[in-house]
């Protein structure tokens, strides 16, 4: 019996397991490891804390998601050994592999910022954990009026549009509470605007501008002092704040550090296109866990795994691997009121207007505000739990040009 091994449960994990369920037919054994059985829609952290979802919604258990016929473990992943082809685990023992999935993530560490451990939880909450947004929310409900910063310590992180969306609902939602003109708004990020690239930094710095909320670019923070409510910048600029909203440095699984597999923030380098390490051609790395340079979303995730799923079986059947990943990504952009931003792009490709999937139909707008495009924000939590984890196939992985505004360049 042949095996395939996938560590993480999570987004990527849980849909590579139940792809390859399908696909692998007699001969192999899938297994899967993960150190909990708990599976949140992590989309809806952003939601909780405005009362959009509630903690219910968005909380499952992973085993209720993954296959029959794959072996569940919860254990802590401990050590992988791509030379041995085994991984140790805390209190499951050692598993060995012919193919291994890696799709372990990454999580915030406040601990990297000085000072922003020691004032969490003291008018400085997070959305990017399930207990934080719970506790988010009760602070926004205290909160009747100052200056609510939210603060990027430092990219990459995963879903890169989440402060966006965070900034653009509060500003909602405290209009809807009445206490809008009593609030200051400030997103202080240490990218050069409000997003990475011109045509969308142009559009969401501009509706920032029209909600009457500030944007401080370039700011790369260095300490907290939660006494003194203050966020400095290593170049000693200096934030004051009543409530801060902070979004942590991003690392990647810990183990892959000690295993000695990851560079220093926890990331996997692989090819970003076939997402495998240097040398390994049975080990293939999936969703945030990877140094691939696209956002770390479970739209990417998602395109992947089509990229995988094609690959792997390629391999299997001792064939030419020939998909490719092209960093395909597509993220709503919630912008409160009831509607949305969509952006839709690639490795090569910057988010562009137009319309999508169907050109001229839409009916989705990219990079256009539309009620359209939030009903499909709201949809997508049923698409995730009903078809993205269940491994079903969604539409092509690749980008498409279909729809998009070309920027035209100066001759
Ligand atoms: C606030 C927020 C909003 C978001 N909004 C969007 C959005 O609108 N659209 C979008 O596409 N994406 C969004 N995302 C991002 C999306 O949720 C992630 O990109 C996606 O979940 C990544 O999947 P993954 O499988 O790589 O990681 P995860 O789903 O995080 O799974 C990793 C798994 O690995 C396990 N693991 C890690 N280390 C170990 C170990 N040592 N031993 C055992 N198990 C381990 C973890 O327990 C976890 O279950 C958002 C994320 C956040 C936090």
């Amino acid at each position: 019996m042949k095996k395939l091994l996938i560590l993480g449960a999570g987004t990527a994990g849980t849909m590579m397991a139940n792809k390859m369920k399908r696909k692998l037919k007699k001969g192999w054994s899938i297994t899967i490891i993960d150190k909990d059985n708990i599976h949140d829609y992590q989309p809806g952290y952003l939601f909780v804390p405005f009362d959009i979802n509630t903690p219910e919604e968005i909380r499952r258990t992973k085993r209720e998601y993954i296959a029959s016929g794959i072996d569940f473990v919860i254990s802590e992943i401990a050590n992988i050994d791509w030379d041995k082809q085994e991984v140790t685990t805390t209190s499951a023992g050692k598993f060995t592999y012919d193919i291994l999935i890696m799709a372990t993530g990454c999580d915030i560490r406040p601990g990297e910022i000085e000072g922003l451990q020691e004032g969490w939880g003291k008018d400085i909450h997070g959305f990017y954990r399930f207990d934080d947004c719970l506790a988010l929310r009760a602070a926004l409900n205290q909160f009747t009026g100052g200056k609510l910063v939210i603060s990027i310590a430092e990219m990459p992180i995963k879903c890169p549009v989440a402060p966006l969306e965070f900034m653009f609902l509060a500003d909602w939602w405290f209009h809807q509470r009445g206490i809008r003109d009593k609030v200051e708004i400030e997103l202080v990020t240490p990218l050069s605007g409000a997003f990475t690239k011109p045509v969308a930094t142009g559009i969401l710095t501009e509706a920032a501008r029209a909600k009457n909320i500030k944007i401080t670019p370039n700011f790369a923070l260095g300490s907290v002092d939660h006494e003194k409510k203050v966020i400095e910048a290593y170049d000693g600029t200096q934030v004051g704040y009543d409530l801060l909203v902070s979004i942590p440095p991003n690392f990647g699984s810990e183990v892959m550090i000690n295993s000695g597999l990851a560079d220093p923030m926890g990331y996997i380098p692989v090819d970003k296109h076939t997402l495998q390490p240097k040398d390994r051609d049975n080990v293939w790395v999936i969703g945030d866990g990877t140094n691939v340079p696209t956002s770390k979303a479970g739209s990417v995730a998602h395109f992947e795994g089509d990229v995988l799923e094609e690959n792997i079986m390629a391999y299997v059947e001792g064939m030419t691997q020939h998909e490719r990943f092209d960093g395909h990504t597509n993220c709503f952009i919630e912008s409160g009121f009831g509607k949305a931003y969509l952006i839709d792009f690639n490795y090569e490709t910057e988010p562009l207007t137009g319309h999508f999937p169907l050109p001229s139909v839409g009916p989705l707008s990219l990079l256009g505000d539309t009620t359209m495009n939030h009903i499909g924000k709201l949809m997508f939590k049923w698409i995730y739990f009903n078809m993205l984890l269940k491994g079903a196939w969604l539409g092509p992985h690749t980008m498409n040009m279909a729809g998009k505004n070309e920027v035209r360049k100066a001759a």
